[in-house]
């Protein structure tokens, strides 16, 4: 269900079924119209013919930019990882732009969302963990990935983001050790190609550079930190 107000009737409707325009508005924004009552409008001369007459039985909306498009126009394609969500390609060049972006597209992936209104349920309830806890867009997508991927428990109507809070801690210990394993490892190898007295003087800030380009689920203590 997408409910909005038509520019000419100021009546809602859905357009997910009922055929309308969409009229860009400011940057981001659109405003609708029925389909009807534009084409009278055309018809009396009150507006220019410019904008398309979209068909919701066919047709969805990019899923960053939020604009009309069909399926099978040769410039959309389906959004990486999803089976039912499409975007503009250019769009897809261009997003996720951010975790939280990226955080956006798992949750429809993990919880199967069919339809992109309920996200924001999911995005509130992230926004207070993060602003209550602490927790970074970022630890929350591995925790989720740490409780539903790796420990392979089910996913149900009760829980779904709610377990974060509670395991938060134990993926994270769970991520460092992962992580300390593999630095282990890494010294190691670095030990046999660099000489002795340049890894002394470098040691210090190569390792705290490799720990935050390998190991994001500590951002938050780095965001914190620095304030
Ligand atoms: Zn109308
Ligand atoms: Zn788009």
């Amino acid at each position: 269900m997408a409910t909005v107000t038509c520019k000419y009737c100021k009546k809602k409707f859905d357009r997910d079924k009922e055929p309308y325009i969409q009229i860009p508005w400011g940057e981001k924004a659109f405003r609708y119209a029925h389909a009807a009552c534009y084409l009278d409008e055309v018809n009396h001369g009150r507006e220019k013919q410019q904008y398309t007459v979209w068909d919701p039985a066919i047709a969805t909306t990019c899923f960053w930019c939020h604009q009309a498009i069909y399926p099978n126009q040769a410039d959309v394609e389906l959004v990486p990882q999803l089976t039912d969500r499409y975007m503009h390609k250019n769009c897809g060049l261009a997003h996720p732009a951010d975790e939280k972006e990226e955080l956006m597209v798992f949750l429809i992936k993990l919880f199967g969302l069919k339809e992109d209104y309920i996200l924001p349920k999911y995005m509130i309830q992230i926004q207070e963990y993060i602003k209550k806890y602490g927790f970074s867009y970022s630890g929350i997508k591995k925790t989720l990935i740490y409780w539903y991927e790796i420990k392979k428990q089910p996913v149900n109507e009760e829980f779904r983001l709610s377990i974060v809070p509670r395991i938060y801690n134990e993926a994270r210990r769970y991520y460092e050790a992962l992580w300390n394993a593999q630095q282990a490892n890494q010294v190691k190898n670095i030990k046999d190609f660099i000489p002795q007295d340049i890894e002394v003087n470098i040691k210090a800030p190569q390792r705290q550079l490799q720990k935050r380009k390998l190991f994001t689920f500590l951002d938050e203590e780095e965001i914190n930190g620095d304030k």
